[in-house]
């Protein structure tokens, strides 16, 4: 029976996840338990930095980006000492359970800890969308609208001035937030990490839609596209008399993160922290709280670590049509 749980948020910071924080800690409050927070990830959770967390203390953070309980990445819970430690951790405080609200390392580090035996859930958040066992993961919603918006503003002065602007985007090894924002901003060339897009090939696009007498162009790059911003940047500074506009480069980088979360985000935080607390109250142990088909939807950690999630490459013809 729990009669005490935590909640810890890990990895890269994701907009919305201060509204799943709220939202685990006024769930698990309504089940009558005393709700906790453990600061700065994993790292908190083998330093033992846990505070009581109170319906009034989660106030006034849903709409915030970032998380009021810090986040971290700790190369020492990917030990076997180290997750023993957090372990020990949880003992010592008496939490039962823990809800922990991350992306895929997190949840591969919630899945080590439920395969010791603690009862864990994970709440899939992470600005990349990479998690298998949710189709959208906390965070997504608000990053893809920064990029968007701006893609908007750089169009506009791209217009002006008949340039081409290359922007990159965050995502990690994963292109699904440069697709989408590639497609949602009417990109002329998108450059994902899932498929070799050579420089050659963009160079021709690009010139291409200035034959066509395109205005402007956009090109959006995955930060971890196979050839990156800087490699795309040099190959076309060095064929800018093929290409005819002028070039100008724009990484978003960490500007992404740190937005108010959308409405979609806060909505989804806090249906899937509430979720994650019923699936613990249900006894529903080491499973992820996701969003499947619309629905909030339980996913085995085990399945959501073994398991990459795959992007719908017919997108990307999608995009091509419409940069005719
Ligand atoms: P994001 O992709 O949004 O940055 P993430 O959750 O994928 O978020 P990571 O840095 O990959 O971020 O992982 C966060 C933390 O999870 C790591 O610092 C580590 O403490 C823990 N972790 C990652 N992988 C494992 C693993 N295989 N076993 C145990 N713990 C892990």
């Amino acid at each position: 029976m729990i009669r005490r749980a935590a909640v810890l948020t890990s990895g890269g910071d994701a907009p919305g996840m201060n509204a799943a924080i709220r939202a685990v800690v006024r769930s698990g409050l309504a089940q009558g338990w005393q709700m906790f927070g453990v600061r700065h990830g994993y790292a908190g959770l083998i330093s033992g930095t846990i505070v009581p967390l109170g319906a009034r203390d989660v106030g006034g953070i849903m709409q915030l980006g970032g998380t009021m309980l810090g986040t971290a990445r700790s190369p020492e819970f990917r030990t076997e000492d180290g997750r023993c430690r957090a372990l020990r951790t949880l003992n010592q405080h008496e939490i039962d359970a823990l809800v922990v609200i991350g992306g895929n390392g997190s949840q591969q580090g919630a899945y080590a800890l439920s395969e010791m035996g603690y009862p864990v859930v994970g709440v899939a958040s992470t600005i990349d969308n990479d998690l298998s066992g949710s189709d959208i993961t906390i965070g997504v919603d608000t990053a893809l609208n920064i990029a968007l918006e701006a893609i908007d503003r750089l169009k506009v002065t791209a217009s002006s001035l008949e340039r081409a602007f290359l922007v990159e985007v965050m995502g990690r090894d994963c292109g699904y937030l440069a697709l989408m924002a590639g497609i949602a901003g009417g990109a002329e060339a998108i450059c994902i990490p899932e498929i070799e897009t050579h420089p050659d090939e963009v160079v021709a696009i690009l010139a291409d839609s200035y034959r066509r007498g395109k205005p402007h162009a956009i090109v959006v790059v995955a930060e971890g596209a196979q050839h990156d911003a800087h490699e795309l940047a040099e190959h076309f500074a060095a064929h800018v008399d093929d290409i005819g506009f002028q070039l100008r480069t724009t990484i978003l980088g960490h500007v992404q993160r740190g937005g108010h979360p959308t409405a979609a985000d806060r909505l989804l935080a806090t249906n899937l922290g509430a979720g994650a607390v019923q699936y613990l109250a249900d006894g529903q142990y080491g499973f992820l709280a996701g969003n499947i088909g619309g629905k909030l939807a339980a996913t085995p950690l085990a399945e959501v670590v073994s398991r990459p999630k795959t992007l719908d490459m017919s997108l990307l013809d999608l995009a091509g049509i419409m940069a005719r």
